[in-house]
């Protein structure tokens, strides 16, 4: 199993991209800890792994609380003894930032997409450390390489500059998530831990369901997707199996891009 004997925190674990990581390290042999605010989806997915023979908890977990991961890392320690994989998966779009200004939109994404990172890489870092090194992979977007289109003029009502000041904040976030990858990649060499981001394209989860439910919408994406459809949460964690792995063990400090060749175009 390509996972046995580790530990792994994976946050926004209740659903989508984060749960499917979460079954897939079960399966290959890792203890998984789940976080999220989502607590009934994620205790649907602890109940789903223990039952299917895989060890796993879910701890409530909001990421844009210090304290809050200093409870997830130490559910982790506590109950399995260490910690060596950190997912830093949890995130939201634009779109999801909630009602309110512009600029409360900007925040909130920031929050929960960037700091929500740098939180859980500080939190983390002392117990993967005393793990003897380990593995952390931060979930960017292809959002976090390029932009996309979007309008701020005077003539846009309030609603479309806050939709639009999500989507800049999206891109903005993801980038400093790429960044920020980087930067503990360097520093953190010497403890043995490494530090690789994933660019996801457009996948089919919970976060998209309502704007791929527009056939035109979801049609666009598929046709300007060069292998033709979407995404799906295995294509990602496949990669983010690979990263948590030793099989990996040389690469630190890059980025793996899933999106079925959208940025090569
Ligand atoms: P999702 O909405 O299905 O899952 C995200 C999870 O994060 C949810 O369970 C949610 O409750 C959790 N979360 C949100 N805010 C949180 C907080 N403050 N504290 C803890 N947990 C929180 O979305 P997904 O598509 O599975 O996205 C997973 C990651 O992939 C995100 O970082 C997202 O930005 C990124 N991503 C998604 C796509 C896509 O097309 N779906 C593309 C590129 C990148």
């Amino acid at each position: 199993m390509r996972l046995a004997g580790k530990v792994a925190l994976i946050s926004g674990g209740a659903r989508g991209m984060g749960a499917e990581e979460a079954r897939l390290f079960a399966r290959e042999g890792a203890r998984v800890v789940m976080g999220d605010v989502l607590d009934a989806e994620g205790r649907q997915v602890e109940a789903q792994i223990n039952e299917a023979g895989g060890e796993a908890i879910f701890v409530h977990l909001d990421v844009t609380s210090e304290e809050g991961w200093a409870n997830a890392v130490q559910a982790a320690v506590q109950r399995f003894g260490k910690l060596d994989v950190l997912v830093n998966n949890a995130g939201i779009s634009g779109r999801s930032a909630g009602d309110g200004t512009a600029e409360e939109r900007w925040d909130r994404v920031m929050d929960i997409n960037s700091k929500g990172v740098f939180l859980g890489t500080k939190q983390a870092i002392p117990e993967i450390r005393k793990a003897g090194g380990g593995s952390i992979i931060n979930i960017s977007s292809i959002y976090g390489l390029v932009g996309s289109s979007g309008y701020f003029g005077d003539d846009s009502s309030d609603q479309e500059q806050a939709d639009h000041a999500g989507s800049s904040a999206y891109h903005a976030s993801k980038g400093a998530v790429r960044l920020l990858t980087k930067a503990t990649a360097i520093q953190h060499a010497n403890d043995g831990i490494r530090c690789n981001s994933v660019h996801p394209g457009f996948i089919d989860t919970p976060m998209t369901e309502t704007s791929f439910a527009v056939p035109e919408i979801r049609r666009g994406r598929e046709s300007n997707t060069p292998l033709g459809r979407l995404g799906t949460p295995q294509d990602i964690a496949y990669g983010v199996l690979f990263l948590a792995s030793d099989e990996s063990s040389f690469m630190t400090g890059s980025e793996l891009v899933i999106d079925g060749g959208w940025t090569a175009q």
